[in-house]
């Protein structure tokens, strides 16, 4: 792949000095379900008498600040911590909070690829191997439940959708979903294809998100702002647009640069390229996982 300035996207992805000053805000999403906001992954967390259940954790130098904000809601270090995928920006704090006593749970994947470590060309990040109390230590292939707080929360595995680790949580009581990076709310997401990404497999995550929500449910995505139904079906039309046209100029043989050229997607840029890559930028990017 061409190596492309990536000037927004490693802002939104990587952690950089500048960035420890930064404040994690919260958003009250259905109480007691809140978003807490800031660089990197957006966080759910759920607080109640029986623990504090925490979905991804940023990047290591957040955490105090992000366990400041939990106990400003009332709660404590996690009981339970979901990551719902290997990125750094998602997983940064694990090491923070197994030591603090979490009990970090996640796709097996994403255990194999933390203790593996791994790197993101295309952002030129590395993440080194991780151990000991970084590592979840339950972990699942398919899915598993949670019972608490008077909240039944389904965690499941979808395939080859962000990477080849990703799991959606539903708070089924609160009508609530975290979607991990399937969904960047706004704009063309990221897809890890050198790590087992698809844009097939992200169109099947969307839909499958919309197969558990109605008009009331509200969802927080990898990155970008809350959002509703309606904004996850503009969602899944924009990347199955996208399908359709790369997938036609990839069958008639041309590269990933040739099929930039072709300015195939220059209607969805206004809406969609703003936040982290421009059209060009997206089709180098996901163009092996079409
Ligand atoms: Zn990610």
């Amino acid at each position: 792949m061409r190596l492309i300035p990536l000037i927004g996207a490693l802002a939104a992805l990587t952690f950089t000095a500048t960035a420890t000053a930064q404040q994690i805000d919260s958003v009250e999403v259905r109480d007691p379900i809140h978003m807490l906001t800031g660089k990197g992954g957006n966080i759910g967390v759920l607080i109640g008498e029986d623990g504090t259940f925490m979905i991804d954790d940023k990047f290591a130098p957040l955490t105090e600040a992000i366990l400041a904000e939990v106990e400003q809601l009332g709660g404590s270090a996690p009981t339970f911590l979901i990551n719902t995928h290997f990125h750094g920006d998602h997983t940064g704090g694990n090491e923070n909070l197994g030591d603090a006593g979490s009990t970090i749970v996640a796709h097996e994947k994403v255990r194999e690829r933390l203790a593996e470590g791994s790197e993101i060309e295309a952002f030129d990040m590395v993440m080194p191997p991780q151990s000991g109390a970084a590592l979840p230590v339950i972990t699942f292939s398919q899915d598993i439940r949670f019972h608490l707080n008077g909240e039944t929360i389904d965690v499941f595995h979808v395939p080859a959708a962000h990477t080849d680790s990703d799991s959606i949580v539903h708070f089924r009581d609160a009508n609530v979903i975290h979607t991990g990076d399937t969904v960047f709310n706004g704009f063309f997401p990221f897809i890890d294809t050198a790590h087992g990404g698809t844009l097939e497999g992200m169109i099947a995550a969307t839909e499958r998100v919309l197969t558990l929500t109605d008009d009331d449910t509200r969802i927080i995505p990898g990155h970008g702002p809350l959002a509703d139904r309606q904004q996850i079906q503009g969602y899944r039309d924009m990347l199955t647009t996208a399908r359709e046209r790369l997938g036609k100029l990839k069958a008639e043989g041309l590269s990933a640069e040739e099929a930039a050229a072709e300015q195939p997607l220059a209607d969805l840029e206004e809406e969609w390229g703003d936040g982290n890559f421009s059209a060009d930028q997206w089709i180098e990017i996901i163009y092996d996982g079409v």
